[in-house]
């Protein structure tokens, strides 16, 4: 896809949060109507014919699109969240990062065996942290699970999609 007005308005912030790291700042592409909209008509058009019936928005930057997604499919949203933020029994994955480890969660009534889930997140890098989320997801027995990213990175040999076992739905918006 690669729209043009989409890559010309993501502003890239160099040595962010820590230096060698060029950072993808989606929140330029938020603000922006024009942005908005084609980012919720380009998701739209991808998942309009899927059946989806519940769209999971990772914590934070996940959340904006994905529940704009979920209002345009008439599916739900739910939030995949970070340990102890979300108040009734939760299901939780634990997965490594670069350093040390990080836990994941979903409320445990918010998935059942009869939808077809969405994952929703702004950015593919490793895929770390979107694999996880898939696994605590399919741990609900979902009937399907497809995997949307805004953004693919692709720069310095990254393959994020090596995270993920063959065959795997994933789409995105963008590859830079
Ligand atoms: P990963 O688990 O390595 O795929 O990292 C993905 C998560 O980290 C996403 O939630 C992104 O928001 C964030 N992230 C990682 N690298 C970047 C980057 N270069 N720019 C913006 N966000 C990033």
């Amino acid at each position: 896809m690669n729209n043009e007005t989409l890559l010309k308005n993501l502003r890239n912030v160099p040595d962010f949060p820590i230096k060698g790291i060029q950072f993808k700042d989606v929140s330029t592409l938020f603000k922006n109507p024009e942005c908005l909209q084609i980012m919720s008509d380009e998701l739209y058009e991808l998942y309009k014919d899927k059946g989806i019936t519940k769209v999971v928005g990772i914590e934070s930057r996940g959340f904006v699109m994905g529940a704009i997604l979920a209002q345009r499919l008439g599916a739900g949203f739910v939030m995949c969240r970070k340990p102890g933020k979300l108040p009734a029994d939760t299901k939780k994955m634990s997965y490594k990062k670069e350093y040390g480890e990080d836990t994941i969660e979903i409320h445990t009534d918010a998935i059942d065996e009869n939808d077809v889930v969405l994952l929703h997140d702004d950015l593919l890098a490793t895929g770390g942290s979107m694999a996880a989320a898939y696994r605590l997801v399919k741990e609900f027995r979902p009937k399907k699970t497809y995997i949307n990213f805004l953004i693919e990175l692709t720069i310095e040999g990254l393959n994020g999609r090596a995270a993920f076992e063959e065959g795997t739905d994933i789409s995105t918006l963008m590859r830079i």
